[in-house]
């Protein structure tokens, strides 16, 4: 019965920061921080965990379901992208585990708002998502605070 057993996904985004833009981050408006560049809102969490759910459902990629030559994603928030992705999971005959994300940046800090950000995302998707937050120690694109980063996990179960 291999086809019932639970199937992992993983998902990576990065995008550059830009100055003076709103900052999207884990689903939340995160005021006084630069945001991220991007087609839509830029929010890297929000994307990695797409990314993710697909993958754990056999789905593709974010890229594939969600192309940014389509004007109906333009400007869309994490949790529009993840209601979306939620439905194609589950049309797919998957029910979502849990999924975990990491955030690897400057700013914003995730641990101030944590319990904030699960509840909106886990809201999104149904399932538990637990969110963290780290630093690269001044290394590299995240820590020059060129770009933010982010890395997620899920489990998705076959219904049976
Ligand atoms: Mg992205």
């Amino acid at each position: 019965m291999t086809e019932l057993l639970p199937r992992v996904g993983q998902g990576v985004d990065v995008h550059p920061v830009e100055a003076g833009r709103d900052c999207w981050m884990a689903g939340l408006l995160w005021p006084e921080v630069d945001g991220c560049a991007g087609h839509s809102d830029g929010d890297v969490a929000a994307h990695a965990l797409c990314d993710a759910l697909l993958s754990a459902a056999g789905l593709g990629d974010l890229g594939a379901v969600f192309g940014t030559d389509d004007d109906r994603w333009a400007g869309a928030h994490g949790a529009d992208f993840l209601i979306e992705v939620r439905n194609r999971v589950a049309a797919a005959g998957f029910r979502i585990g849990n999924a975990t994300v990491q955030v690897i940046g400057n700013a914003p800090r995730i641990g101030k708002r944590r319990d904030e950000a699960q509840q909106v995302l886990s809201e999104a998707i149904g399932a538990p998502v637990s969110v963290s937050g780290t630093t690269s120690d001044g290394l590299g694109l995240t820590g020059r605070g060129e770009g933010i980063a982010a890395v997620a996990t899920a489990l998705v179960f076959p219904v049976a």
